[in-house]
């Protein structure tokens, strides 16, 4: 049954209660980090961000959740998100806070991205979330529609297993194409200037991705696993992170595969992932932000958001995720004027709710016969 939409309104105190459950989460998190390096961090990353930015952090969460559980106490009639706001920060303080020291250790074998997951979380969710409250392009669309819940639950674990799915997938790369004698050509691409490297980067990576997005969309049984992306009827920018595990180890690995054998220095790669996140999450964001002339050099929402079309007569347009010329370079560029997608979604296709059924689904049926006895609301 079609749950109803909710709204949030300013004044209730609900805004403020969630803003303080949401800064202490975020606290508490950063302080399980502390104090579980070598399960909840990222050793590639870990080097790469400074660890007192990181305790500030912590910090400014801390406050921030007070102030919020302080404001919502004020405004709202029930206590009770306050309350737990308060509650979690006050047990982010008690297991060490900001000033939390890291004890020696050792990398375990498997480990989960935490660290990058809070500032992920924390930098889009402040970037992202006043764009599509302030500047929406379709301003109807609710936050709380059918499966909201199911894509926060593909947005965290996107962020979480980024070593696996961003870093490791270089692995594969690695094995097959090492010792092929490209040193010399390595040598050369990874003293070239750092913005040409990443932009080399981009483009060949975007080139792979392109070939292998178009065979997603061309071959049924990869379709059964792509469409779940396209499954996503309110594009916003929590919901761009709705994709199949198969999906993300194949596209990615095929994606690092140049860089790999072109052999971009280390840093380029690190930024280039990073890069990925943030044009990934913009270009599904709800957003009527003109980007003027660089709509035609960068992927931007309107650009990604036709690739989602309802309507067949666009379908198979827009895969580049990078560079729109690349479309253009092999007859798939759709970018009309000023016009949006009226409708975003499949037409024949559905799939079960919740993501693990979603996850299980396209390795036993096929999205396009079969009706789930769950199916979802989309
Ligand atoms: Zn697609
Ligand atoms: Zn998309």
């Amino acid at each position: 049954m079609q749950k109803k939409s909710k709204k949030l309104n300013i004044g209730e105190g609900k805004i403020s209660g969630a803003l303080s459950i949401f800064f202490s989460l975020i606290s508490l998190g950063a302080v399980a980090c502390f104090l579980f390096p070598e399960y909840l961090t990222t050793q590639d990353f870990r080097i790469n961000y400074p660890l007192e930015v990181f305790r500030w952090l912590v910090f400014a969460c801390l406050v921030f959740s007070f102030v919020f559980a302080l404001l919502s106490f004020l405004l709202s009639k029930s206590i009770k998100m306050a309350s737990l706001g308060m509650f979690i920060s006050a047990l982010a303080i008690l297991l060490g806070g900001a000033g939390i020291e890291i004890k020696e250790f050792e990398q375990s074998l498997f480990s989960i991205s935490l660290d990058w997951m809070l500032l992920e979380i924390l930098v889009f969710s402040i970037v992202f979330i006043p764009i599509e409250l302030f500047l929406p392009k379709r301003p109807e669309q609710t936050k709380f529609h059918p499966e909201w819940k199911t894509d926060l639950v593909y947005l965290f674990k996107a962020q979480l297993l980024i070593q696996y799915t961003a870093v490791a997938v270089k692995q594969p790369a690695e094995l097959f194409f090492s010792g092929i004698g490209t040193e010399a050509l390595q040598n050369s691409i990874s003293s070239l200037p750092f913005m040409l490297q990443l932009f080399l980067a981009m483009f060949v990576a975007d080139l792979f991705q392109y070939w292998i997005h178009r065979l997603f969309h061309g071959n049924s049984f990869l379709w059964r696993f792509h469409s779940i992306h396209h499954s996503i009827k309110y594009v916003d920018w929590i919901s761009g992170s709705r994709l199949h595990l198969v999906d993300i180890f194949i596209t990615r690995s095929i994606s690092y595969i140049p860089l790999y054998i072109l052999g971009f220095a280390t840093d380029v790669f690190y930024v280039y992932v990073v890069f990925v996140s943030v044009q990934a999450v913009m270009a599904h964001a709800n957003t009527s932000i003109s980007f003027g002339f660089l709509k035609y050099c960068l992927v931007t929402p309107q650009y990604h958001h036709w690739h989602h079309s309802k309507d067949s007569k666009t379908h198979n347009k827009n895969f580049a995720i990078h560079f729109p010329f690349i479309d253009k370079l092999f007859g798939t560029y759709y970018l009309p004027n000023h016009e949006w997608p009226h409708e975003m979604g499949l037409i024949n296709e559905s799939f079960p709710s919740g993501y693990f059924r979603q996850q299980i689904y396209p390795f036993t049926h096929d999205p396009k016969s079969a009706q789930p006895n769950n199916p979802s609301t989309r």
